[in-house]
């Protein structure tokens, strides 16, 4: 992919190699080495992605992959792709489309290995048959509601069910029938013969298979029988050889049962790692609720820029590397909590910084005419693309006798601290002159609507001979070359840092944040902006980030998303004044 301005984004590959990690330790990484040193799996390393096909991936899915993928190609071992596609209901082509696009995006690569729980149902049937013949599984027939009243709870042992106790040859009867459909969907289930009295809830006889006459996305109507994902998971990994299936902390508790599955079938075993999920604040990562606010129209789709989905980061003008940096810096824990989002937005930064070209863009214009400066005539200053990296060169910009100025960088009565334009003050235009308010003009309401300027000629590029100092400078337009554009700022979706956190009767909707969107029409961009492709990432000097708007722009008429505000020094000041 190449933006505006030619430069090639940048992508890592993996060396293939079996390379020696030297990046330093966590938890998961401490396991690795060891388990290389003891040559545990042949000195293997092979993680998977797992996800749900029943959503778009959000920033907590990104944290799971740059996870799984990173350390494969840390230690030289491979990943799998591979969808838990157990429950039939859910399930979504779009949503298969749009991981692969996602994880490719991030910078990874499965190299073909791209599998499906769905790929072993018969695998997984089999095994279910061989459990049953070794008296590790029974079909039940209690209902839904008496199965839970049986299970007890955290402080009470559980009741044996009275199907327990059935025979092998019964058992095998009954589970094939169930394959055939001759029951009612949740008339049986069949279950793992464990222990009704463990203190592990996950281990008190747990369903392994139910009835689900539901159509499945890859297998049709072939099953009406569908494997539980504790069931599943474990002998997916265990068939694609997965050496640390690592997962999120909820499933802790669950792997004994990981365990006892195939312990049991006496099958190849990869050891379950739990680490602590990603939560952002101000953020929801839940794809149900994630799910509500597209389809109530909340937002205007999974990939709406304010979405923390990947698809909607990437339309906000995020980088991948950005992303990759963020999960390496939060790095992995056994312990939840929140991240401030401010530390995704200061890696965002810190990257963009170095590559995004600089551009000037009045966001909020207002007129100026500099008074001495000739009718009709106009000349090109020399503009620093990035002084981050010179060799990004510089570019033309063009300065007439009319420009536009942004209406925050005036103020006719100014408090102490502010250093920008007022009457009877000198600052700098950014790459041009000197220039000195020397009076302006108002509507009827009392607005000021154009402002009267003089330059100073011998400053031409931003100094003068005498080397004379000015507390500001401000960026600006020639109002004759200036094309108008539409530019979107964001806030956050939500008011609150915890938007989760509602209390009886509220929901996470109460805390939308009604101004997460501002539309600013008319404002008045650099012409070189004109034909930004879609996805080109810029910094519109002092006022932030910005990113050619994906769907919506065109070259020739561009919209610009706001990705992220540079740090607001003045913002902070007038805090602190209270102005
Ligand atoms: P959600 O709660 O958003 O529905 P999920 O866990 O049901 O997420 P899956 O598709 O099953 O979604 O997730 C795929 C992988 O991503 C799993 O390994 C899961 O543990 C991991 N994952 C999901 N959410 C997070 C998160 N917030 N932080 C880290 N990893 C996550
Ligand atoms: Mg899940």
């Amino acid at each position: 992919m190449e933006n505006v301005n030619g430069q090639a984004e940048r992508t890592e590959q993996g060396s293939g190699e079996a390379a020696v990690s030297t990046a330093p330790p966590n938890f998961i990484r401490t396991i690795i080495r060891e388990d290389l040193k003891t040559g545990k799996y042949q000195g293997r390393v092979h993680t998977r992605f797992p996800p749900e096909p029943n959503g778009y991936l959000h920033i907590g899915h990104a944290k799971s992959i740059c996870l799984n993928f990173g350390l494969a190609r840390e230690f030289g071992g491979k990943t799998n792709l591979r969808y838990d596609d157990t429950n039939p209901a859910k399930e979504d082509v779009e949503y298969v489309e749009s991981i692969e696009e996602d994880v490719r995006w991030l910078g990874f690569d499965w190299e073909g290995r791209k599998f499906y729980a769905s790929d072993y149902f018969e695998q997984l049937y089999e095994y279910a048959v061989q459990l049953i013949k070794l008296g590790m599984a029974y079909v039940c027939d209690l209902s839904p509601d008496e199965i839970r009243e049986y299970r007890g709870t955290l402080t009470e042992p559980g009741k044996n069910s009275p199907y327990r106790d059935r025979s092998v040859a019964e058992n095998l009867d009954l589970f094939e029938r169930m394959r055939k459909g001759e029951f009612a969907e949740g008339s049986r289930v069949l279950r793992a013969r464990i222990d009704m009295a463990s203190p592990n809830l996950n281990m008190r006889d747990p369903a392994i298979y139910r009835i689900k006459k539901v159509e499945h996305h890859r297998t049709g109507d072939t099953w009406c029988i569908y494997p539980m994902y504790d069931y599943a998971h474990c002998i997916s990994d265990s068939i694609e050889g997965i050496t640390h299936s690592i997962c999120t902390l909820e499933f802790e508790d669950h792997r004994p049962l990981y365990d006892w599955f195939l312990d049991q079938l006496g099958i190849y075993h990869p050891q379950q790692i739990e680490f602590a999920r990603l939560n952002l604040s101000y953020t929801l990562l839940s794809k149900r609720k994630l799910l509500q606010l597209v389809t109530e129209k909340h937002v205007s789709g999974w990939d709406d820029p304010r979405m923390p989905t990947i698809t909607g980061i990437r339309r906000r003008g995020y980088t991948p590397e950005s992303i990759r940096t963020f999960a390496e810096i939060i790095g992995v824990a056994k312990r939840d909590s929140v991240v401030d989002i401010q530390l995704l937005e200061h890696c965002l930064r810190e990257d963009l910084n170095q590559r995004a070209p600089r551009r000037m863009a009045v966001l909020n214009p207002l007129r100026v005419v500099i008074d001495n400066y000739p009718e009709g005539e106009f000349e090109e200053l020399d503009a620093v693309n990035n002084p981050e990296d010179p060799a990004m060169g510089t570019r033309k910009v063009p300065f007439g006798r009319e420009l536009y100025i942004e209406r925050d960088d005036f103020r006719e009565d100014p408090p102490k601290q502010f250093h920008r334009l007022s009457p009877g003050r000198e600052v700098r235009l950014r790459y041009a002159y000197f220039v000195t308010c020397t009076g302006l003009e108002k509507n009827d309401q009392g607005e000021v609507t154009t402002l009267h300027c003089s330059y100073d000629p011998a400053s031409r590029g931003g100094g003068t001979p005498d080397g004379r100092k000015v507390k500001g400078t401000i960026h600006w337009v020639s109002a004759a070359h200036a094309f108008n554009a539409t530019v979107r700022l964001y806030d956050s979706l939500f008011t609150r840092p915890d938007p989760q956190a509602t209390t009886e009767g509220e929901s996470f909707l109460d805390y939308l944040n009604p101004d997460s969107l501002r539309v600013l029409t008319g404002c008045k961009l650099e012409p070189s902006l004109a034909e930004a492709e879609p996805g080109a990432r810029l910094q519109f000097e002092r006022n932030g980030y910005f990113v050619a708007d994906s769907v919506d722009s065109k070259p020739g008429v561009p919209v610009f998303n706001r990705t992220v505000a540079l740090r607001d020094s003045w913002a902070k000041i007038e805090k602190k004044i209270g102005g």
